[in-house]
């Protein structure tokens, strides 16, 4: 019977004992923390958006994106809604956002454990992996209480994201010791510094927008949703959209700024026109009185600022000038980004080994035959709303059938 070693018990590495398993190996799945699938338990606001109706290829970046592909066809999002339904779990659609139907992680986690329990898989937890080395045969697996052989090793690490769950970037040092180059790795779906003073100000005000990235002052990436503002900074869905692209160009020293559209469904002169039609009532208000209904308080303030109108000034009092500097700032509120956050905010890492070094669509490396590699370990990194998870559970799966196989 051949013996896999599955290095991590997280998403893609709980998928790959199991589909190994399934394929008839003697499995055994080492985790360095208490229990499999700590990260799985925070995804998705602890409700685990465990894939996506839409799986357009654009939502998985890499630096070779085509080789994406074949893998999530391989195994695919309807293969995923097939296992988890098999697994016990049904599926919640949100506008193509999918979860449990339970609402809860937790319940993802339980029936994955539950399978690897059921199909006699050996579970090392609090296990740490030391090093891992090709042997002549196969290879040897040493942890500090036990070395472990395998005919087959799965690297399923993750990344240095969200570190406190037990990714600290273990597999990447692994993979470089079996043969393996890793590029350069940079924290994504994050939140941003911004160079601007005001934004202190803002902190604690959710408010929806269009959010244009800008690298060198050109237009690169867009998204809209809830931007939350932070003491630091820009937070929220659209924000860690954009992270990773900004990370790069940062990375490069090229300037990014995020411009905000406040009211994205109406045009500058529509929202010209929404001032004045108010103005019948507003003329004799003061400040962010004049602004009421529209933007919540702090942000009025923040926009009244920056367009240099006086708090004291009236409503009437107000000069073309002055509309025109207003509506500038509703429109393209901009920001300069200073620096990402870091792995510890971070939900994902862009970069990593790259898929050049992995064969086609089994996940074997193409440095140490008999090592397979899975997760965010790869340099692939997706967008919010279950892609990653998606590229994990392929990837993982892929790697499980394959090393359980003589090749
Ligand atoms: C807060 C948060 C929310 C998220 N929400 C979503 C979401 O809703 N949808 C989505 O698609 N993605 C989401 N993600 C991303 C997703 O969780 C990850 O991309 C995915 O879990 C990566 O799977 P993986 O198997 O590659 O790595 P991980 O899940 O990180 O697992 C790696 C495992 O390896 C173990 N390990 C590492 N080194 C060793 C060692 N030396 N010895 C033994 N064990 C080791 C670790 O302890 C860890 O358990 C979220 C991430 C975070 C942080």
């Amino acid at each position: 019977m051949r013996e896999v070693v599955v290095i991590g018990g997280g998403a893609s590495g709980m998928m790959a004992a199991i589909a190994a398993a399934r394929c008839g190996a003697k499995v055994t799945l080492i985790e360095k923390n208490t229990q499999a699938g700590k990260k799985l338990l925070m995804t998705g606001n602890g409700r685990c958006n465990f894939t996506n109706q839409d799986q357009r290829l654009m939502h998985y970046r890499s630096q070779h994106q085509k080789l994406v592909e074949p893998v999530l066809k391989a195994f695919s999002m309807e293969d995923t809604v097939t296992f988890f339904k098999e697994l016990g779990i049904v599926v919640k659609d949100r506008k193509g956002y999918l979860y449990p139907a339970s609402n809860q992680a937790v319940s993802v986690v339980k029936v994955l454990q539950l399978e690897l329990r059921r199909l006699l898989v050996k579970e090392a937890y609090h296990t740490e992996v030391l090093s891992v080395k090709k042997q002549k045969e196969g290879f040897l697996v040493e942890t500090e209480g036990w070395k472990y052989k395998a005919d087959a090793v799965i690297l399923a690490c993750g990344s240095m994201a969200a570190p406190k769950t037990g990714s600290t970037g273990d597999g990447y040092r692994f993979a470089r010791q079996l043969g393996h180059t890793v590029g350069k790795v940079l924290p994504a779906l994050t939140g941003v510094y911004v160079k601007e003073k005001d934004a202190e100000k803002l902190a604690g005000v959710r408010m929806e927008a269009k959010v244009t990235l800008l690298i060198d002052g050109k237009n690169h990436a867009e998204d809209e949703g809830e931007v939350q503002f932070a003491s630091y900074g820009l937070s929220g869905i659209p924000i860690f959209q954009i992270s990773r692209y900004a990370a790069w160009a940062l990375e490069d020293g090229k300037k990014c700024e995020i411009c905000l559209d406040f009211l994205k469904e109406h045009t500058f002169e529509d929202v010209r026109e929404i001032l004045e039609k108010q103005k019948k009532y507003t003329q004799t208000r003061r400040g962010v009185d004049c602004l009421l209904g529209i933007f919540p308080e702090k942000l009025s303030q923040v926009l009244l600022l920056r367009a240099k109108i006086s708090a004291k000034k009236i409503r009437k009092d107000w000069t073309e000038e002055e509309i025109e500097r207003l509506l500038i700032q509703i429109k393209r509120m901009g920001f300069f980004i200073t620096r990402c956050r870091g792995y510890e905010q971070a939900q994902v890492c862009t970069g990593g080994v790259p898929l050049t070094e992995i064969k086609g669509t089994t996940m074997e490396s193409l440095k140490s035959s008999g090592l397979y590699l899975t997760g965010e370990l790869l340099d692939v990194d997706g967008a919010c709303g279950g892609y990653n998870l998606q590229w994990a559970w392929s990837s993982g799966y892929l790697a499980g059938v394959h090393a359980a196989k003589e090749e």
